[in-house]
């Protein structure tokens, strides 16, 4: 009877011990997700390396949705992205390769049905390049460390810049402030 009583409490322990494992885990599994990609090497929010790598090592690194739009410079529907109404304060990254773009204070609120800024974090955070694609005359915006494709700059922004930073949401990756320890 002892035994049993001893084993059993054994048992509890175990598995108690064991869902405090699994909590653990979990929590390092978020922390990962924010600044590392298991199947992206090339990801890194911290490094500022130039990336140049061909589409073939992107299409294996890469979400299918995101490499649509970062290398074959398609673009989502509007008004279908996660972040084209959203508010929350912090920073978006290149879901690429991880480069930080822009801030959230930079943002604004657009009826155009994608996430608009007047401004990128750093001016070398985006490269530009003429696009005339689909007979029109646009300057097409690109991540400033793997040239993966963001969206388009226009000139009808608000101040203090007048641009409008036209983004696709899937190719940014967004991180919300800490909150201050009280
Ligand atoms: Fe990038």
């Amino acid at each position: 009877m002892k035994v049993q009583f001893i084993l059993l409490l054994l048992m509890t322990f175990a598995s108690l011990n064991c869902q405090n494992k699994q909590e653990i885990n979990n929590g390092k599994n978020d922390i990962m997700k924010q600044t590392a990609k298991a199947d992206n090497p090339y990801y890194s929010r911290t490094d500022t390396s130039k990336l140049n790598l061909p589409d073939a090592v992107w299409k294996k690194v890469l979400p299918a949705d995101v490499y649509e739009v970062a290398r074959n410079k398609a673009t989502e529907r509007a008004f279908t992205g996660k972040y084209w109404d959203f508010e929350g304060k912090g920073t978006y990254y290149c879901a690429a390769c991880g480069n930080p773009l822009f801030r959230s204070d930079a943002k604004f609120a657009s009826t155009c049905g994608w996430p608009s800024f007047f401004e990128p974090m750093r001016t070398n955070s985006v490269l530009y390049q003429p696009d005339n694609s689909y007979g029109m005359h646009r300057i097409e915006v690109l991540c400033g460390r793997c040239g993966a494709h963001l969206g388009h700059i226009f000139d009808d922004g608000p101040p203090p810049t007048g641009k409008r930073y036209c983004m696709n949401s899937i190719v940014l990756d967004f991180e919300p402030d800490s909150t201050p320890a009280k």
